[in-house]
């Protein structure tokens, strides 16, 4: 019987015993160079069939490209940074938060990492070979090695001379327990079950008139500086139980029908009907300005992208410190981007009475306020889709934070002239990846971790000066230190105004690793190279 087992074993045994490998790229040493870029597979654990499927057809062109007397360059590549690596080694010392990282010492924390990591590089290298795939295995790149990290830092140097290296507030999704800011390709969507509340925002100057407004986040009232109504509908003002209730036509009888169920809803009588564009820049109270004691111009402000009729009543709470679309409008409009949040994802002291308090935690106590204060029209549950940290799977909140971006705006025109010059295998991948492309957002790259390629970009610390430097090797460096976190952090520049420049903590997404391989692998004798071959997936 055929027994696949036993015969693997004994043609591994053999290429191994005889040297074949070897042999082949002896033999090919002076053909045509081929240069196939391995990308780095995670290299926290065993290989899995996925990763097995996708190196045997990786293994399976560069054998073509042998035969054909191609002097192939097949290097393998380890993921050896980032965020999966950390919560392992997290777990491992039985630490809970930054604060404890932090307590250890980051040096024994990424000391740590890199054993881990470098644990599972020569476990998965032998599991490939086991799969016969022919690479240099015994010369493999490491993403975490000073000479990838030092062409990584080339790449960002570019950038910055590029003019698409730049700092800037944005809000973004972030992981309160592991204190990052997470890419929206880091999303993983569950289904959960959050409060669904309709809040009456009094009307400035009226005694019984106000606003419904719906929230899943009621605790993101306590940043609420605006309200977004589309000029285009039609809005009613409502008489329900003795007030006047302002809210989208189509939308009053669904709130009436969830307030009153059990009696059919409630009735209304419409006073008079709107468009939106008469309600702009319509003044309302805070429903908690008591509480959170924060004063501001709160209005209603137009909005014809963000404010739908599908859910909710027409008129949109905004939070533009908690909320990419929110962001959008507060910077439209001018507006204070307000977000009283710290990094532990607890309220800072800008939110008065709730200080102190992790906000998804705070949901109950903020819908109790809001009953107290009788601005509570409605609270249900509600199960939707929503964002999760991909490693530790905590609800991802949004903040608004400073951070350093590649302007992917300002280059995609000339990427998606790139796509066109490769020859796409199949054909609807080039128009997945076109689309991928197009949508992309300016690429948030900096991480407030430790085990990752450290940002090469020490900032002056005197006040006011606001000058940068962005370094593009490790030559650069006062003198050479292994580059890591805590070694480059305890290295200083001195600004031109003779200020203290120091290294800003970040340390990059570690996808930017993977994607900058075809050069960041390349050994330091190699020129610059571009890949003839590449898959994934
Ligand atoms: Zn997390
Ligand atoms: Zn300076």
């Amino acid at each position: 019987m055929y027994d696949h087992n036993s015969l693997e074993k004994k043609i591994t045994h053999y290429w191994e015993h005889k040297k074949i490998y070897e042999k082949v790229k002896e033999s090919n040493g002076k053909g045509e160079r081929f240069y196939f870029c391995d990308g780095p597979p995670y290299a926290t654990g065993q290989i899995h069939p996925g990763t097995a499927w996708n190196k045997c057809i990786k293994d399976s062109v560069c054998r073509y490209k042998r035969a054909r007397g191609f002097n192939v360059r097949a290097q393998p590549g380890f993921d050896t940074h980032g965020l999966p690596i950390e919560v392992k080694v997290e777990q491992e010392l039985k630490l809970t938060c930054k604060k404890d990282i932090e307590k250890i010492g980051v040096k024994k924390f990424t000391e740590n990492c890199k054993t881990f990591a470098t644990k599972y590089v020569g476990i998965m290298g032998k599991q490939f070979q086991r799969c016969g795939v022919w690479m240099d295995w015994d010369a493999p790149y490491l993403t975490y090695k000073d000479s990838f990290i030092d062409r990584s830092w080339g790449t960002i140097k570019k950038a910055e001379e590029k003019q698409l290296l730049e700092k800037g507030v944005y809000v973004l999704p972030y992981c309160p327990r592991c204190e990052t800011t997470m890419a929206n390709y880091e999303l993983e969507y569950g289904e959960q079950t959050d409060p669904s509340i309709y809040v009456k925002f009094k009307v400035k100057g009226k005694e019984n008139e106000f606003l419904i407004v719906w929230t899943t986040t009621p605790w993101t009232l306590v940043a609420n500086m605006a309200v977004m109504a589309h000029p285009m509908y039609e809005y009613v003002y409502a008489k329900v139980d003795g007030e006047t209730w302002i809210v989208a036509k189509e939308r009053l009888d669904h709130l009436t029908a969830i307030i009153n169920p059990i009696q059919g809803g409630s009735s209304a009588t419409v006073l008079k009907t709107v468009s939106g564009k008469k309600l702009d820049g319509l003044q309302y109270e805070h429903p908690l300005q008591s509480k959170i004691g924060k004063e501001a111009d709160r209005k209603i402000v137009m909005s014809d992208e963000f404010v739908t009729l599908e859910e909710g009543t027409g008129l949109v709470h905004t939070a533009p410190g908690h909320g990419p679309q929110d962001f959008i409008i507060g910077k439209r409009f001018g507006m204070e981007i307000f977000c009283p949040v710290n990094e532990q994802g607890k309220y800072s002291s800008e939110a008065g009475e709730y200080a102190g308090k992790a906000v998804r935690e705070a949901n109950p106590q903020v819908i109790e306020d809001l009953e107290h204060a009788g601005m509570l029209v409605h609270q249900g549950k509600v199960s939707h889709r929503y964002p999760h940290c991909w490693r530790c799977k905590t609800p991802l909140i949004y903040i608004s934070t400073l951070q350093w971006f590649i302007k992917i705006s300002k280059t995609k025109e000339k990427m998606l002239q790139e796509i066109e010059t490769i020859k796409w295998q199949p054909d609807f991948a080039k128009t997945r990846f076109k689309e991928f492309v197009s949508s992309a957002p300016d690429w948030c790259i900096s991480r407030q971790r430790y085990w990752g390629i450290p940002l090469p970009i020490w900032e002056c610390e005197k006040e006011n000066c606001g000058k940068y430097k962005v370094i593009g090797s490790a030559a650069e460096l006062p003198h050479r230190v292994e580059l890591h976190r805590p070694f480059v952090d305890e290295l200083h520049f001195t600004c031109e105004c003779g200020g203290k420049m120091s290294r800003i903590k970040d340390v990059l997404d570690v996808w930017f690793d993977s994607g900058n391989a075809i050069w960041a692998s390349l050994g330091e004798k190699e020129e610059y190279m571009t890949a003839n071959f590449i898959t994934e997936g």
